[in-house]
């Protein structure tokens, strides 16, 4: 039946189980190129991702880390900007029409809102036979059959053909979204956030559903989520987004149980139970300062620069300083970013010039952050000239202060994924598990080593004096 589609087909090579069916290289998305001061929302920014034939990779990051642009952009909802996606040897970024289509039928998408994804004019029979309407796949009698058979895999009944999708709970829309996403018989799914709209309880029926699918189908998952447990569960590899890349990714229990980058270590910290390297036993929960930068001015150097607990300190600096001084000095200038990004839109422009920006926010902030610490002169005087500037409203400017003072190597170099160095470093027994930090690299600590040492330091100096130890 399912040859019988209008669409031509671009590929000449079949899927092969266990070889790659997709090869992602340098990906781009970008969004609104041109617009405001000349520079892209940069959405997904050199992504490079392989995903074989039966297998299911998990995408985890936070909101607006690019991942559901990710999916969108495979599945051809979105235009790339630059990169590659490779299938069969076809680069599916260059495909249109019918050829595009064909594609579509190759790869589906199920999205996260179980409700608002389905037309709720239409009948569940409707909702799902739509996409062989769309490719124009067998007779309208085949279609029938090929609904009713899909409403039995997804363990929903003949008699729902006929309701509407407003007559469901939760779980059963999503079944629908399954059934309408399987129904042209796709090698592969992205699954956008399928479960968290769902209660606990339902969720566990959905990803046993979704398993038991893949088994007897054979399709490879990209399964995009939030919820690092249901990742773990459910992902033979895992890659971990951070401002449109990919900061981190391989085997599954190598990524949870040996993190490599720093902002892997901080997401497992907040997942109960988690006891992996660089993850104190007693469950402290890693905190990251600020929030992620603009994607239209991402960081120079490192994108995890400015948040980042592990982050290099600099060798060439004269003075010795605790811990504690250093973490201060990178909130302080993820401060002075935030309000400098504020003073580029349009609103704070006018607020700057009526003087509305000038508050003392910096001072006060510098004053808790370092208050309690007999600074040396050097480093005291820069920070006064910091608060100086912003209480002018200069705040970039200061932000570029601090940079020059206290900027490290991870201020300057973008950091390409490379797996840990030595056998120490190296994690559960994972020849692909690479990350995108300086710290893989042996003449430096390792994450865990850093994250680690940077924690029981702070809690002992909430407790004590600082005793000035320096590290790096
Ligand atoms: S290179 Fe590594 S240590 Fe440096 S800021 Fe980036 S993630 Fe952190």
């Amino acid at each position: 039946m399912f040859g019988l589609g209008g669409d031509s087909d671009p590929f000449e090579e079949s899927v092969v189980p266990g070889e790659p069916f997709l090869e992602i290289e340098e990906l781009q998305t970008y969004y609104d190129e041109g617009g405001f001061r000349g520079e892209p929302v940069r959405a997904v920014d050199g992504v490079d991702l392989t995903v074989a034939a039966g297998e299911t990779v998990g995408v985890v990051g936070e909101s607006g880390c690019g991942k559901t642009t990710l999916g969108r952009t495979i599945v051809g909802l979105e235009s790339p900007s630059g990169g590659q996606i490779l299938s069969r040897g076809v680069d599916v970024t260059s495909l249109s029409g019918s050829a595009l289509r064909r594609w579509q039928r190759d790869v589906t998408m199920v999205f996260q809102d179980p409700g608002g994804s389905l037309d709720d004019r239409l009948t569940v029979g409707e909702i799902i036979r739509e996409p062989l309407d769309t490719h124009d796949i067998g007779t309208p009698d085949e279609r029938r059959r090929r609904v009713f058979q899909m409403l039995e895999r997804v363990g929903l009944s003949d008699e729902h053909f006929y309701r509407y999708p407003h007559q469901f709970s939760g779980g059963q829309r999503q079944r629908i979204g399954i059934a309408r996403a399987l129904v042209v018989d796709p090698e592969f799914v992205i699954l956008d956030e399928p479960v968290s709209a769902l209660d606990v309880s339902v969720q566990a029926r959905i990803i046993n559903l979704l398993e038991r699918l893949q088994d007897e189908l054979g399709l490879a998952y990209l399964f995009i989520a939030h919820d690092l447990s249901v990742v773990r569960h459910i992902s033979d590899r895992v890659a971990v987004m951070y401002l449109g890349g990919i900061v981190e990714q391989g085997a599954t229990e190598a990524v949870f149980n040996s993190p490599s980058h720093p902002y892997t270590t901080a997401l497992l910290s907040a997942v109960p139970g988690t006891h992996a390297r660089g993850i104190e036993a007693d469950g402290a929960r890693i905190t990251l300062p600020g929030t992620p930068p603009n994607p239209r001015d991402p960081p120079s150097g490192c994108p995890f620069t400015t948040r980042c607990p592990a982050k290099i300190r600099p060798s060439d600096t004269e003075v010795a300083l605790p811990d504690d001084v250093w973490t201060g000095i990178d909130e302080l200038r993820a401060l002075l970013r935030e309000r400098a990004r504020r003073d580029g839109s349009v609103v704070g422009t006018v607020a700057t010039r009526l003087g509305l920006l000038s508050d003392n926010a910096v001072a006060a902030a510098a004053e808790e952050l370092f208050g309690g610490h007999d600074l040396p002169p050097s480093v005291d005087d820069v920070i006064d000239s910091v608060v100086d500037r912003a209480a002018a409203g200069r705040n970039a400017e200061a932000a570029e202060q601090l940079r020059d003072q206290f900027g490290s190597v991870c201020d300057e170099i973008h950091p390409d994924p490379a797996s840990p160095a030595t056998e120490s470093r190296a994690s559960v027994s994972d020849d692909s598990h690479t990350a995108a930090c300086l710290r893989v690299q042996d003449n430096y600590d390792d994450t865990s080593t850093v994250i680690d040492r940077r924690y029981r330091t702070s809690r002992r100096a909430a407790q004590s004096t600082p005793d000035g130890t320096r590290e790096d």
